[in-house]
């Protein structure tokens, strides 16, 4: 039983309130005692009881224990073949796709990329608001992962969403006008907010990312009705000069050396938020120390708290109560920000309510949820960086060699910085004891820059040497990373921490996983289908082309009776962005920005797809000197790989510079990287912190690298992008 116990309890007092609620019924029935339904009625107690509303899903993760269980089993292993499309709806917003939504009563709620909100009849799929934040495109620069959006919470008739901007803003649930608007950070900083909002006893949580660009991580809670800051957390110490904001923070300095508020720190809360309303703790996921190079942010060592952590503080009030830290002194890019799942479960032959956690490092970690104490950690994938986890204290073991900044000699790492275990959320069924989770299986390089390392006003700042480790020009290098480069779906036992099953995807980055009592686990994949297997045994009974990759995670819903599963379908995020050729290892990617939705008997179909059409490469010739091709490529290792691709092979949502008519012209092309011209589509200029000769230096690698691909091309072999 899930939480049986808390929800017994909650169940009783309802009843002595005199507002117990019939469970998945889409109660309109009018009597004096009715309570309000839609979104005006979610409060404390139904969201306290959200388990109960089984054709609901009121929060992000379905229930505060982030399990993701949906407990309809109408749709089940023995009729899913009959699963059919019903209603889609397309989205302007051609970017990734990674939002939950939320079905209250009949109206399903989701935020698409760039912030936007939709509200839809659920069953009829008809639109009934449309919202749009307008955040300024320019704001990409600081964004490392593409523009998207996990998510919206729902309260007492208000849709509350964090735009990227740092907006957080509360919607009017009926109409989609906006309430209430605040400004959660500084805008000069590079933070952004990209995860989803949770809704706790009146108060919105909420964090930022930006530990990639120099920031101190925090998270805050806002009054739900007015927007009003009632209390922050910083997760890491400022500068001790100007005090502590909680005697935890002073603790925490003692694990730091140097200046680290100078460059930030890091620990940003990008993601995981979850609420246990039986011990009254608030828990969340802190990311990676910043810069990356634990030499530079930290010199001389330290564990660096509360960054690569899970932290549980009082919802009321932000006090400190307990950490675990996964990583110390990071400097793998290891976030701990993946989603805290709670559960009760045998630990030792006696029930326990635990904390279930895979983060980045590849390790799946079994926590005291009420203490914070480490239970057990096993690697539920490839992991070099470490032999293991020491069973007493849960700190890990590193192999020497992963510590690339101190060793000065670069590190592949598996997993890396694109993590065993993103932000794609795992789903738990109570049913099968199993914790479904989207794997990727991917190396990752570090290496220290050989000069010493300065911060930079725009751009990544992370303190690594991005042009050092970028992927050779070479047929066999590709062909070999490509090999190493995988993706599964893996069945976690985390009781015997351990494998149950395994389906193994040709990529990585597919999308988070839905388990519901009919023995179905729903996953989309990077490969463009939509999935379900059965729960306990993991055979792959249906499968949906769907035309893009999915990245997001499903749901199940109910509306009149009749069962629904719906996802966001929409390829995107750091793995489109950033990783260059692999970005395409599950087969030619692209964007096609969806919201779709299945039922038994559903004979919706989808408008014909447009092919991937590749295009030629056919750059000017080579005329940069040696010595300006290196430079270019170390500039554009830091600057601009990680939007346009490691070795300047794009991914399909920014542009590919291979291909670029501004390469043809030192003047179109600092009119782009010096002048800012094209800064309403996102590309700032880079003035404050590149030269003529640095744009110059770039633009002839650029023409360096479009030449080496056109000639592996023209050699016949199997051409990268
Ligand atoms: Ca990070």
């Amino acid at each position: 039983m899930r939480n049986s116990r808390w929800v017994a309890a909650v169940a009783a007092l309802l009843a002595v309130a005199g507002c117990n609620r019939t469970p998945d019924k889409n109660n309109t029935t009018a009597s004096p005692a009715a309570p309000i339904t839609g979104a005006a009625g979610v409060d404390d107690a139904r969201l306290v009881n959200a388990d109960a509303e089984d054709g609901n899903w009121l929060t992000y993760g379905r229930t505060y224990n982030e399990q993701r269980f949906s407990p309809l089993a109408a749709i089940s292993d023995s009729n899913v073949g009959q699963l059919g499309l019903t209603w889609f709806a397309d989205l302007e917003t051609a970017r990734g796709q990674e939002a939950t939504p939320i079905v209250v009563d009949g109206t399903l709620y989701v935020s698409t990329a760039w912030s936007m909100v939709k509200a839809f009849d659920a069953k009829t799929g008809r639109l009934l608001w449309s919202y749009d934040p307008k955040v300024a495109r320019e704001i990409l620069v600081k964004t490392c992962c593409d523009a998207v959006n996990r998510g919206v919470a729902v309260y007492k008739g208000k849709v509350y969403v964090g735009a990227l901007d740092g907006r957080l803003i509360a919607l009017d649930a009926a109409t989609g006008a906006p309430v209430w608007t605040t400004q959660t950070f500084d805008p000069r900083l590079a933070h952004t907010i990209t995860g989803a909002p949770r809704i706790v006893k009146g108060k919105v949580m909420i964090g930022a990312a930006g530990a990639e660009y120099n920031v101190r991580g925090f998270i805050t809670a806002y009054d739900a009705e007015t927007g009003k800051m009632v209390w922050r957390f910083y997760t890491i110490p400022g500068d001790p000069a100007k005090g502590f904001e909680q005697p935890a923070l002073e603790r925490a300095s003692k694990t730091w050396m140097g200046q680290w508020w100078k460059l930030g720190g890091g620990g940003t809360v990008w993601d995981s938020i979850t609420y246990d309303p039986e011990l009254d703790l608030l828990y969340f996921g802190t990311g990676n120390g910043d810069p990356w190079n634990a030499e530079v942010r930290s010199p001389g060592g330290g564990d660096n708290l509360y960054t690569s952590s899970i932290v549980a503080v009082k919802p009321d009030t932000g006090e400190y109560v307990w950490h675990f830290q996964e990583n110390p002194n990071d400097r793998w890019d290891f976030d701990s920000t993946q989603q805290i799942m709670i559960a009760t479960l045998p630990v030792n032959g006696a029930p326990r309510k635990v904390i279930l956690h895979a983060p980045k490092n590849g390790f799946f970690y079994m926590l005291d949820a009420k203490t914070g104490q480490f239970l057990s950690a096993k690697p539920f994938t490839a992991v070099t960086w470490a032999t293991g986890i020491d069973p007493k204290t849960g700190r890990p073991r590193e192999v020497p060699a992963a510590f690339w900044d101190k060793t000065g000699m670069p590190f592949v790492s598996v997993p890396g910085a694109g993590g065993a275990h993103s932000w794609q959320p795992m789903a738990f069924s109570p049913k099968t004891g199993l914790v479904y989770i989207p794997v990727n299986e991917a190396a990752f390089p570090y290496a220290a820059p050989d000069e010493p390392w300065k911060p930079s006003p725009i751009g990544f700042n992370t303190a690594t040497d991005g042009g050092k480790v970028a992927m050779p020009a070479d047929n066999a290098a590709r062909r070999a990373a490509l090999e190493a480069t995988t993706g599964a779906l893996v069945a976690w036992d985390p009781v015997a921490q351990k494998v149950a099953w395994k389906h193994q995807y040709k990529g990585p980055w597919n999308g988070g996983t839905l388990a519901t009592a009919g023995n179905l686990v729903f996953q989309g994949t990077a490969a463009g289908t939509f999935n379900a297997y059965s729960a306990d045994k993991g055979s792959l009974l249906w499968s949906a082309p769907v035309q893009t990759g999915i990245i997001a995670a499903p749901i199940a819903y109910s509306v009149d009776g009749e069962q629904y599963v719906a996802v966001m379908a929409g390829w995107g995020g750091v793995w489109d962005v950033a990783t260059g050729v692999l970005a395409d290892k599950s087969g030619p990617t692209r964007n096609v920005s969806r919201l779709l939705v299945f039922k038994l008997g559903g004979k919706g179909a989808l408008p014909a797809a447009r092919p991937v059409e590749k295009m030629p490469l056919d750059p000017p010739p080579v005329t940069g000197t040696p010595e300006q091709i290196a430079h270019g490529g170390n500039l554009f290792g830091r600057f601009c790989s990680v939007c346009h691709g490691d070795a300047a092979v794009g991914g399909s949502l920014n542009p590919d510079l291979r291909h670029s008519g501004a390469i043809n012209s030192a003047d179109s092309f600092r009119a782009v990287v010096l002048g800012g011209i094209l800064k309403e589509h996102g590309m700032v200029s880079f003035a404050v912190a590149l030269k003529d000769p640095d744009a110059e230096a770039i633009r002839h690698y650029l023409i360096k690298r479009a030449n080496e691909d056109k000639a592996l091309q023209e050699a016949g072999k199997k051409a990268p992008r």
